[in-house]
């Protein structure tokens, strides 16, 4: 059985910790698009830590944790990941590595910073990880797949080509120093003897997989209204972050992804620019980010500060109707239970009109949040197991939210770590 685990709202909401909670259960891990751009903040009993390229399934002896295809593999990144973990004790992963992943290449952070740079204030406020530039390359076919790596001969001749050519780029539109196609050559081997011990053709260990019953993961960065096409373009993440797509990055077909668990958060909050309907702003802010914590200021990789605001009903409903949500997991919960009254966003107001469906990117900019106060429960939730040992005030402002959004419920994350879930 496939099973995705994926975000509704813009990332952060806490797909790494329902991840390595539901990976207990699972067999394989899958990551499926994105690269180390985004993190997963992980807390277990081998410590913190904040995962970007590796699934959050690599803490368990039992799992197999999978880069499929459909990722930006920066390779040295991968190496030190691993690393790290081992370094704080846990055990070494078994991982796989798509042999038809692309490669992000040490120039898709020059000119992923280039550009930013060029663009000014108008930049789209890129992580500088090299995300754009490498899926611009990969979609002009100029990309290179792991298993070139491994055909010496051609990888240079495709290595000189492709230097002749961003490098007329570095000259005259950056005016920056030049590739050198020796360097770059001998940075290609390093990272084949880097990555060679996991490389696999995935899809195929993952049919195989399939056909065996095994319980498999796909874990999505960032979340829907980050997607290329659904999302809040042009302010979005570079490579699809819809369930949808884990057939495409993982290489299974559609129909085995039986199950599509949306996580949603308790409150909002982004990374980045874009519009964003519901935020706040001040003190107000202040608190709440406050309130989140270890949660809260920045985000696991770029260390920019997160952008805050209430519930906001119209993106959460849009980003589970558009992953295909069969359940939700709702999280973060227990940072609210500071507030006499909690806001919420049940509609925009566009133009004098009140709609209740999520607009393209013009109408977005121009939508005002109308907000509902629901009553607080005013104390701490953490700790408690059972649904029905919540504040009769948070059992509504779930069953509020549970409403809105027309995905059901399952499961309720009162804290960070493992055991901090309620199912229904
Ligand atoms: P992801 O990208 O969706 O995995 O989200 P992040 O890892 O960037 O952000 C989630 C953050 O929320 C992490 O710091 C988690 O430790 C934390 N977190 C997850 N669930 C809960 C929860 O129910 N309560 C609290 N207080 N923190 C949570």
């Amino acid at each position: 059985m496939v099973r995705a685990i994926v975000g509704a709202n813009w990332g952060d909401e806490g797909k790494g910790k329902i991840t390595d909670m539901l990976a207990k259960e699972s067999d394989i891990i899958i990551r499926f698009q994105g690269g180390s751009n985004a993190g997963h903040t992980i807390i277990n009993n081998y410590g913190r830590f904040a995962l970007h390229l590796l699934p959050s399934g690599v803490f368990y002896q039992h799992t197999t944790s999978i880069i499929g295809n459909g990722v930006a593999l920066n390779i040295p990144y991968l190496v030190k990941e691993i690393q790290s973990l081992v370094d704080q004790g846990v055990p070494m992963p078994k991982i796989l590595v798509s042999d038809r992943a692309q490669i992000l290449m040490p120039y898709h952070i020059l000119f992923d910073a280039y550009e930013e740079e060029r663009l000014g204030g108008k930049s789209f406020g890129s992580t500088k990880s090299g995300i754009a530039p490498f899926y611009s390359d990969k979609y002009a076919k100029i990309g290179f797949q792991v298993s070139e790596l491994f055909e010496e001969d051609s990888l240079r001749e495709k290595v000189n080509r492709i230097c002749e050519m961003k490098n007329v780029m570095l000259e005259h539109l950056y005016h920056k120093p030049l590739l050198d196609p020796e360097e770059l050559f001998r940075t290609m081997l390093e990272y084949r003897d880097m990555v060679a011990p996991y490389v696999c053709d995935t899809s195929k260990y993952l049919y195989d997989a399939i056909k065996a019953g095994k319980n498999i993961l796909l874990e999505g960065q960032l979340g829907s209204l980050k997607d290329p096409d659904h999302g809040i373009y042009p302010m979005v993440t570079s490579s699809s972050t819809l369930a949808a797509y884990g057939a495409i990055g993982a290489g299974i077909p559609p129909y085995e992804i039986r199950r599509i668990t949306t996580v949603v958060k308790a409150y909002s909050s982004a990374v980045g620019a874009g519009a964003f309907v519901s935020e706040i702003f001040g003190e107000e802010a202040d608190e709440l980010r406050k309130r989140g914590g270890d949660h809260g200021e920045f985000g696991a990789t770029t260390g920019r500060p997160r952008r805050m605001g209430w519930f906001d009903a119209v993106a959460t409903r849009y980003g589970c109707r558009i992953q295909g949500a069969t359940e939700a997991a709702l999280t973060v919960l227990d940072v609210l239970g500071y507030l006499d009254e909690i806001p919420v966003c049940v509609g925009y107001e566009i133009d004098g009109q009140v709609t209740k469906d999520f607009p393209t990117t013009g109408k977005l900019e121009k939508a005002k949040p109308v907000l509902v106060k629901l009553p607080g429960w005013k104390c701490d939730i953490r700790g408690i197991r059972k649904y029905e040992d919540l504040p009769e005030n948070c059992r509504n402002y779930i069953e509020f939210i549970e409403k809105e959004i027309e995905t059901p419920i399952t499961m309720v994350s009162n804290g960070p770590e493992r055991e901090e879930i309620i199912y229904r």
